[in-house]
C-alpha cells in the first residue's frame, strides 16, 4: 500500500534514473558508479528524461561557463518538475560540493545535494527528498574510492570504457578548484582495478582508460610491497595482449622515465600520453604552482620521442591567467610549435572562487585579450593538429573498430594507438576487431584510409 509522507508520495514514483554528466571522463565514470548504487536499490536506468522519476545532473566546476551551463540546464528541467511534483531532481558531483547547501536555495530547482564523496548515501537521500526534507551530503573522504562497485556501463559502443584508478588531488595548481571539490588523492587498490578490468574484458570490451588527476601518482601500499602507477599498468597491460590500455592525465612533474619504459615494452599500451603545459612561461608556471619549468617540461617531451618513437602527445593551455603579458604568451606559442603537438584542449582562464590564485592575484588580463590570445593559440594547434595527420597520409596504422561512421554505415570508425581517429570502408569487418589501415588522406579532425 503505498504511504504519502510530506508532500510527495515517494511510492508512486517512476524507478526510472536518468543522468546527465557534464565535465570530465572522471565524472562520467562517476555517473556510471552511481548508477550501479542506485541499481542495487531498485532504480532502473533510463536514457529518456520524460519517463524519469529521479534525474540528477552531474556537475563540473572546472570553469565558469561549465557552471553556467548547468544553471541554465536545470532550469530548463524545471518544467517536468512543474508537470509532476513527485520527480525529484539531484544536483551532484563538483557543484555540489563547491555551493553545498546554496544550490538547494537557489530558486528551488533541486531537491537534493550530493558530492562526489557521498554516492553511497544516494538511497536514503532520495528517501528524505521524497519525504520533502532538505536533503544534502557533501562530505568529503580520506577513503572512498568506490572499489568495490561494479560500474553499470553506460558508454554507446561497448568497445572502450574509462576505470577510474584514484580520487581527488593534492597538486593544489593555483588556478583549480578541483582539491576543494574532489578532496584528497587517495588511490584504489589494484587488485579491484585488476578485477574490473578483467570484468571488462569477459564484457567484451577491447579498450580501457585509466583515470586519474595525476596518475603518476598512483601509489598502493600493503605492509611488504608498494604498487607504484608503472606497475599497475604494467599489470593491468599483462591481462589481455589484445586489450588496449589508455591512461589520463600524466602531469609533467611525475612523469618517469621508468613509466616510459614499461610503455615501450608493451605494445598494447597505447602511443599516447597527455601531458598539460598549462603554459610556456617560466614565470606563470610559477605563478600556477605548477612545479616544473619549461625546460623540464621539454626534457620530458624529448624523452618520450626517444624512448617511444612515434608517441602522440598532447596537452591543455590556459590563456590569460593572471599578469600575463604578451611576451608570456609568445612563450606558450613556441612551446607548442616546437612540441609539435598532436592535439590540444585550450581555455580561458576563469577564476574560481576560494582558489590560490583567486586569493593571491589579481584576474588582470581584460576579457578581449584572452579571446585574441586564445585565437592566436587555436589557430596554431589547428595548424600542429593538421600537420601531424598529414605526416600519417601513406602508413599503416593498427586501428580498432569502435563504430559505424556517423555519416554512413558503409564505413568505420576507430581510433590508432595514437588516439587518432580513422574512418575507412567497412569491407564487412565489425566493431571489437583489430584492422590494419593504409593511410590516404586526412580531414581537420579525421583520417581516411582503407583497410589493407
Ligand atoms: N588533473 C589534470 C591536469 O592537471 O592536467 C586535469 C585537470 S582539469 C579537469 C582539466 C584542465 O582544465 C586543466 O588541465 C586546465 O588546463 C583546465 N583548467 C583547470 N582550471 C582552470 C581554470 N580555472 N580556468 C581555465 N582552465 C582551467
Ligand atoms: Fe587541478 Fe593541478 Fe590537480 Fe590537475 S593537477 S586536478 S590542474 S590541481
Amino acid at each position: 500500500m503505498p504511504v504519502a509522507c510530506g508532500h510527495f508520495n515517494i511510492f508512486a514514483m517512476s524507478k526510472k534514473v536518468y543522468i546527465e554528466t557534464y565535465g570530465c571522463q572522471m565524472n562520467v565514470a562517476d555517473s556510471e558508479v552511481v548508477v550501479s548504487i542506485l541499481s542495487e536499490n531498485g532504480y532502473e536506468h533510463t536514457n529518456d528524461i520524460k519517463e524519469a522519476g529521479l534525474i540528477l545532473i552531474n556537475t563540473c566546476s572546472i570553469r565558469e561557463n561549465a557552471e553556467q551551463r548547468i544553471w541554465g540546464r536545470l532550469k530548463a528541467i524545471g518544467h517536468l518538475k512543474k508537470k509532476d511534483k513527485r520527480i525529484l531532481i539531484g544536483l551532484i558531483g563538483c557543484m555540489a560540493e563547491r555551493l553545498k547547501a546554496k544550490v538547494l536555495d537557489a530558486e528551488h530547482l533541486v531537491d537534493m545535494v550530493v558530492g562526489p564523496d557521498a554516492y553511497r548515501d544516494l538511497p536514503s537521500l532520495i528517501g528524505e527528498a521524497g519525504s520533502g526534507h532538505r536533503a544534502i551530503n557533501v562530505l568529503l573522504s580520506r577513503e572512498e574510492t568506490y572499489a568495490d562497485i561494479s560500474p553499470v556501463r553506460m558508454d554507446k559502443n561497448g568497445i572502450t570504457s574509462f576505470v577510474s584508478i584514484m580520487r581527488g588531488c593534492n597538486n593544489m595548481c593555483s588556478y583549480c578548484v578541483v582539491p576543494y571539490v574532489r578532496g584528497a588523492e587517495r588511490s584504489r587498490d589494484p587488485e579491484s582495478i585488476r578485477s574490473e578490468v578483467e570484468d571488462l574484458r569477459a564484457k567484451g570490451y577491447r579498450e580501457v582508460t585509466l583515470l586519474g588527476q595525476n596518475v603518476d601518482s598512483y601509489r598502493w601500499k600493503t605492509d611488504d610491497h608498494i604498487t607504484t602507477f608503472p606497475d599497475l599498468l604494467e599489470r593491468v597491460a599483462l591481462i589481455d595482449p589484445l586489450l588496449r590500455i589508455r591512461f589520463s592525465t600524466s602531469h609533467p612533474k611525475d612523469l618517469s622515465d621508468e613509466l616510459l619504459r614499461k610503455m615501450s615494452e608493451h605494445p598494447n599500451i597505447c602511443r599516447h600520453i597527455h601531458l598539460p603545459a598549462q603554459s610556456g612561461s617560466n614565470r606563470i608556471l610559477k605563478l600556477m604552482n605548477r612545479d616544473y619549468t619549461r625546460e623540464w617540461y621539454m626534457d620530458r617531451i624529448s624523452t618520450i620521442k626517444v624512448i617511444m618513437p612515434g608517441c602522440a602527445i598532447s596537452t591543455d593551455i590556459i590563456t590569460g591567467f593572471c599578469t600575463e603579458t604578451e611576451d608570456d604568451h609568445k612563450e606558450t606559442l613556441s612551446l607548442m610549435e616546437w612540441a609539435g603537438y598532436d592535439f590540444a584542449y585550450m581555455f580561458k582562464y576563469s577564476e574560481r572562487p576560494g582558489t590560490r590564485a583567486a586569493k593571491k592575484y589579481s584576474d588582470d588580463v581584460p576579457e578581449e585579450t584572452k579571446t585574441k590570445r586564445l585565437n592566436e593559440i587555436i589557430s596554431l594547434q589547428n595548424k600542429l593538429s593538421a600537420r601531424s595527420k598529414k605526416q600519417d597520409v601513406g602508413r599503416v596504422f593498427e586501428v580498432l573498430i569502435e563504430d559505424f561512421s556517423k555519416r554512413s554505415h558503409d564505413h568505420l570508425s576507430g581510433r590508432t594507438s595514437q588516439n587518432k581517429v580513422v574512418v575507412f570502408p567497412g569491407k564487412g569487418r565489425r566493431k571489437g576487431e583489430y584492422v590494419n589501415v593504409k593511410i590516404e588522406n586526412s580531414t581537420s579532425a579525421t583520417l581516411l584510409g582503407n583497410i589493407i
